[in-house]
Parts: C-alpha cells; structure tokens; sequence
C-alpha cells in the first residue's frame, strides 16, 4: 500500500534530498560538515528572504512558537506598545506574548475570513508611540493572507518597526523583505521551508538589531539576539562555535532545501520569484477544484493564502469528512479557528508537493470521493478535471 499523503498545513511532505540528507548519524555541531552547512544556509536564508546583505538571519533549535517569542522579547520591552493585525489563532497568540512581556498591546481585527482595513492599521500606529506592527502573513487557521508590504510601510511612516509570522507562508507566498523594508520575518521548518520540525528561523534588519542593543530590558537567554549572534557570525565565517546544541541533522538538511527553493523554475522566472509563483498558481489550480466540487473558501475573495485552503464543508457534511478523506489515503486538517473548528477543513498545498502535480490531484481524488461518500452530489472526476484546465507550471 503507498504511504498516505501529507497534505495538511504543516509538517509537509519533503523532498527525497532533504530526506537523504536528514536520515544520516547524528553529526557534531563543530564537524566541518555541519560548519559548513550552517554558513551556506544562513546565506542562502537572505535570498530566500529578500534580505539585505546587512541583515541578520539566526538559526535556532525550535519551533514556530519560539521564533515568535525570540522577535518580541528581543524587540519589545514592558511598557511599550504594539499593534497586532488580528487574523486568527495565530495573531491572538501574538498578542499574548506580548502581554506576558509587559507589553500595551491594540488589536486591530476583521470579521473570520478577512483582514482588517490598511486605514484600520493605520489609525492604531497613528495613536502614537507604537514600538512594533505584528501580523501574521498566513493565519494557518483561516487561511486569510495579510499584505506586508503595504504593513510595513504603513509602520515606517508611523516610526514603527514590522514583524511577520510567516511561519505558514515563508517561501510560499510573496516577500521582499529588504524592497519592503520589512524588520523582521519568523518562521519554522516544517512548512514550506520543506524540512520537518525542528528549527525557528528568522531574519532581522539592522534595524531590529538596532532595537535589541537599544531595548533597555533583560532578555531571556536562550532566545536573545545578543547571545546567538557571535554563534551566527562565526558559521558564515565557517570557524567552529557554541552556545546552544542546534539541531545538527537539520541544519544539514535546511542547506539542501533552501537550494531546492533557490533552484526554482517557472516559464522565465527563476529563484523565489519562481517559487511564490509555482505556488500561486498550484493554490489557484486547487481552487479550480474546490469550485468545481462547489465547496467554498472561508477566506473573502482575494484573501486567500497560495499555501493552504480553509475549504468549508458543503451542506449536511462535517468533520467525519476528514476521517474519509484519511481512509482515501491523504491526510488533511480539521478547522482550527476557535468555535467554527467543525465547520470547515484545511489543505495544505506548499513545497515538495507543489512541484509534484500528481500529488495535487491524488488530493482532489480523495476529497472528492470522501464527499460522494458523504453523499455530496457531485459527479466523480470534476475536480481533477477543474485542476486539470487551469494554468500549469
Ligand atoms: N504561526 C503560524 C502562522 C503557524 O501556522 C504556526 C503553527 N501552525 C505557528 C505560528 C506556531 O508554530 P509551531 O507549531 O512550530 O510552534
């Protein structure tokens, strides 16, 4: 029997590479593999990025979560204020860091399924005194997509430095951070950086950095900029280093997956710009198919994420959905935002299976026949066919 596929948000499938080059005896930290590894990845971590040479790309063994606790304690001191852009269950959690670091903190929310007005935003960083702008690029829990570009230069304008959780869109969805002047933009492994979990990654401006040497409170040690730095430092100088373990086996892998990104083809685009565009057009191909099975999105119109849909369950379906598309071989997620959690189910289309067509269509397949078993009135095929119409890539 083929292994079931992965296709919720998050961890994802990864490339047979990235396997190889994970599933090897655990090396040492200051072996000239691992040294060399960490160099390359944090080098090619500002391509991926779109950061300045001057910027600073850290490594850190964790998660997702822990990438965001490290931006607001090294940012943030008690007493300031912040401005989170509310869009789910990530942005509250956001917001509740920074209420346990001693911060004043404005949501600035939507109804489920949109993101609040750039004027909305722009009201709260004009009340003034705001120290940083949090919002969540992909809310993994509606799937609603937020425009960092616009945000960050809304909080330039206001003196204001910008943070993203691009934890379920880094290297799916568009961003520039250095043409966007965004300051700093987190993530994890396990999406569509392509490895499993494992690591919080993150690059600051100098301008972050600027605002951790300036904060004028302690950092917890673990997670201070000040401390990793030296350690960041010396891989791209490839010299040996310690502070804290990193996870050596994954270090290995994220050189290889943030190659395979860099190495990305699509028509005449290459590098990132071809790789938010595989993803861009795998996410509208599986809208084709989510229309054609007359299943609707929770997020309004053009809010969608390119790196997972948040697809309601159609009239007289719910969660037992899930359970039938599992049995089908595919594994996708329940709802996550809280109180509708039964109403809706979420796909993850990012990395490794976005450049593998057939992935997208074994997915469809068994969404499709879960439905029909969950007595749905579509005719089987029509989703594949609706993916099969759209633009290729
Ligand atoms: N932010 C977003 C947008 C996420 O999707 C997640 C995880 N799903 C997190 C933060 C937290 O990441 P982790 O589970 O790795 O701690």
């Amino acid at each position: 029997m083929t292994a079931p596929l992965l296709m919720i948000p998050g961890p994802i499938e990864v490339s047979p590479a990235v396997q190889e080059a994970f599933c090897v005896p655990p090396p040492s930290h200051v072996s000239p593999k691992v040294i060399e590894a960490f160099g390359l990845a944090l080098e090619r971590m500002r391509e991926v990025w779109g950061a300045s040479a001057a910027s600073q790309p850290f490594v850190v063994a964790g998660s997702g979560t822990i990438a965001m606790e490290m931006a607001v304690v090294n940012v943030v001191a008690p007493g300031q204020r912040a401005v989170v852009v509310d869009t789910g269950y990530f942005s509250a959690r956001m917001a509740e860091m920074l209420r346990r670091r001693g911060a004043q903190v404005t949501m600035v929310g939507a109804p489920v399924g949109q993101a609040p007005a750039l004027e909305e935003v722009e009201a709260a960083l004009a009340a003034g005194g705001c120290k940083a702008l949090f919002a969540t690029h992909v809310d993994t829990s509606t799937g609603v997509r937020v425009d960092p570009e616009a945000l960050a230069a809304a909080a330039r304008r206001h003196g204001a430095l910008s943070i993203f959780d691009g934890v379920c869109a880094t290297a799916a969805e568009a961003f520039w951070m250095e043409r966007w002047g965004a300051d700093i933009y987190l993530t994890s492994s396990q999406k569509a950086i392509g490895l499993p979990a494992g690591l919080a990654l993150m690059v600051a401006s100098p301008e972050a950095m600027a605002a951790r040497r300036e904060l004028g409170a302690e950092v917890p040690m673990s997670v201070d900029f000040l401390e990793w730095l030296p350690i960041m430092t010396a891989y791209q100088e490839r010299r040996p280093s310690y502070f804290s373990t990193p996870a050596t086996n994954l270090i290995l892998a994220l050189a290889v997956s943030l190659g395979e990104l860099l190495a990305s083809r699509v028509g005449e685009l290459t590098g990132m710009a071809a790789c938010f565009e595989r993803h861009r057009r795998a996410a509208a191909a599986m809208r084709q198919g989510w229309a054609a099975m007359g299943l609707e999105l929770l997020p309004e119109g053009g809010l969608a994420a390119s790196s997972l849909s948040a697809v309601c369950y159609p009239q007289g379906v719910g969660p037992e959905l899930t359970r039938e598309i599992a049995a089908r071989g595919v594994i996708v997620a329940g709802g996550l935002y809280k109180g509708l959690q039964s109403t809706y189910f979420r796909v993850g289309h990012m990395g490794h299976t976005t450049t593998r067509p057939d992935d997208l269509r074994r997915t469809l397949e068994a969404i499709e026949g879960a439905l029909i078993a969950c007595g749905h009135p579509i005719e089987a095929g029509v989703a594949v066919a609706a993916f099969n119409a759209a633009p290729t890539w």
